[in-house]
């Protein structure tokens, strides 16, 4: 076998057998493939797809191409949950400690921001002193201590996703459904949790825009845990507008601080509830959905919730204080606010744009190797279906540089639609996958 046989093949969209697979799996990892084939395949795999059998044999040769966590030693079912990707999609900080809190271990292996799209690991990295690099006995510690670890690809964790997700970003391949699904299944299986609740972000900030794009994606991830024993819920949900209200790394930090303080309703809230409570449901922690949304509005409201937050901050060397004092995080040199251009209803918003103005503004990557600017981001004051009146402040603009203002700024009137009447109202739960 030799790479451009295999590239070759996929270009004219032949099917891979698993031992194909497996060679290239080994190739990325050890070297043997240079970025530039790599990046050919994915484009390959990216144009001509990949069946639902070589997408499991893809997932399972990228789970095993590194070290994969044994849980066995903590009790109870362990609980993860991914999101596919979207903006100001902040809930695994919010879902992470509010589940654990109450009583069920926390196990999540998060990313890097992909394309337009934020990482959850980014987000983190923005708390002064934050460890998302863990070996296996060190998270093992803290899921014993605190019941709830957030980690990035740490050491030997799915290598090959490490090095795919990089070479995606910068390569035009990341809208892919199988690439997509073989990146989050293997690093959830590597990461060892019983059971999985994957968020399927589905319109116009999401990698899948319509729901049944979503609702594919959602059936191949279930069932490729299916076939490897892990028990598996999918949520489809709206990403027809950011999540929350603040895109940028130190930006969602806040935010998720603020819904576990009880300052946030709306729309993060509601997805943050729609999943922890899967996630309970799922660990036998709550007999069903209802229940297990009580019982996590409780957490919020007795801050129990907001403390484990505390205790996760701490356990992984970041500085807790962040929690009290948000001047601790990264702060912009330039804070603008953005007037409103017109007058009229908020009818919708090209959220996947609003991710790239995220991007430019420094807080994701252009290439591999790119730094990112952590207090970089925006703040929108308004949803869709507000009426506003033009001059009022729409959003607020953070970054280190007066020149990205101005750009954002105008790309910002780009990505924002007004009209003389409200749009349809839609939930922000679309559905439900077993
Ligand atoms: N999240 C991942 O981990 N991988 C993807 O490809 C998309 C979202």
């Amino acid at each position: 076998m030799n790479p451009v046989d295999l590239i070759i093949k996929k270009r004219d969209s032949g099917e891979f057998s698993t031992e194909e697979l497996r060679f290239f799996i080994a190739g990325v990892c050890d070297d043997r493939w240079p970025d530039y084939q790599i990046s050919a395949m994915l484009m390959a795999m990216f144009i001509r797809g990949l069946s639902a059998r070589e997408t499991a044999d893809l997932t399972l040769a990228m789970a095993e191409s590194g070290d994969q966590f044994n849980l066995d030693a903590i009790p109870g079912i362990k609980v993860d949950k991914h999101s596919t990707g979207g903006v100001a999609d902040t809930t695994t900080l919010i879902v992470a400690p509010l589940v654990a809190s109450c009583g069920v271990s926390v196990v999540k292996m998060s990313g890097r921001g992909l394309g337009f799209t934020g990482g959850t690991i980014d987000k983190l990295e923005s708390i002064p002193g934050f460890q998302v690099d863990l070996s296996e006995a060190e998270a093992l510690a803290l899921i014993r201590q605190n019941q709830v670890v957030i980690m990035s690809q740490t050491g030997n964790l799915t290598p090959a996703d490490k090095k795919l997700y990089a070479l995606r970003d910068v390569t035009g391949t990341v809208e892919s459904l199988p690439l997509i699904a073989a990146s989050i299944m293997s690093k959830k299986i590597a990461a060892g949790a019983d059971a999985i609740i994957l968020d399927v972000k589905c319109g116009s900030g999401a990698f899948m825009r319509d729901l049944p794009q979503a609702r594919a994606l959602a059936e191949l991830m279930v069932s490729i845990g299916r076939q490897v024993g892990r028990q598996v819920t999918a949520v489809i949900s709206s990403m027809n507008q950011p999540l929350g209200q603040n895109i940028g790394n130190a930006l969602e930090v806040i935010e998720a601080i603020d819904v576990l303080k009880g300052r946030v309703s709306g729309d993060l809230l509601e997805v943050s509830l729609a999943i922890g409570s899967q996630m309970l449901v799922s660990a036998g922690a709550a007999a069903h959905e209802a229940a297990a949304r009580i019982m996590l509005l409780k957490q919020i409201q007795n801050g129990a919730a907001l403390e484990r937050l505390r205790r996760m901050i701490a356990g992984q060397k970041g500085n807790p204080a962040v929690i009290d004092d948000y001047q601790l995080l990264p702060q912009s040199a330039y804070q603008v606010v953005w007037p409103a251009p017109c007058s009229g209803y908020l009818t919708a918003m090209d959220t996947a744009a609003i991710g790239r103005i995220f991007v430019d503004l420094g807080g994701g990557r252009k290439k591999k190797n790119d730094t990112i600017d952590y207090a970089a981001g925006l703040i929108f004051y308004h949803r869709i279906g507000d009426y506003i009146i033009a001059g009022q402040p729409l959003a607020e603009i953070h970054a280190q540089d007066p020149g990205k203002i101005e750009r954002a700024k105008e790309q910002l009137g780009k990505a924002l639609s007004f009209g003389h009447e409200p749009a349809a109202s839609s939930p922000v739960i679309l559905d439900l996958i077993h």
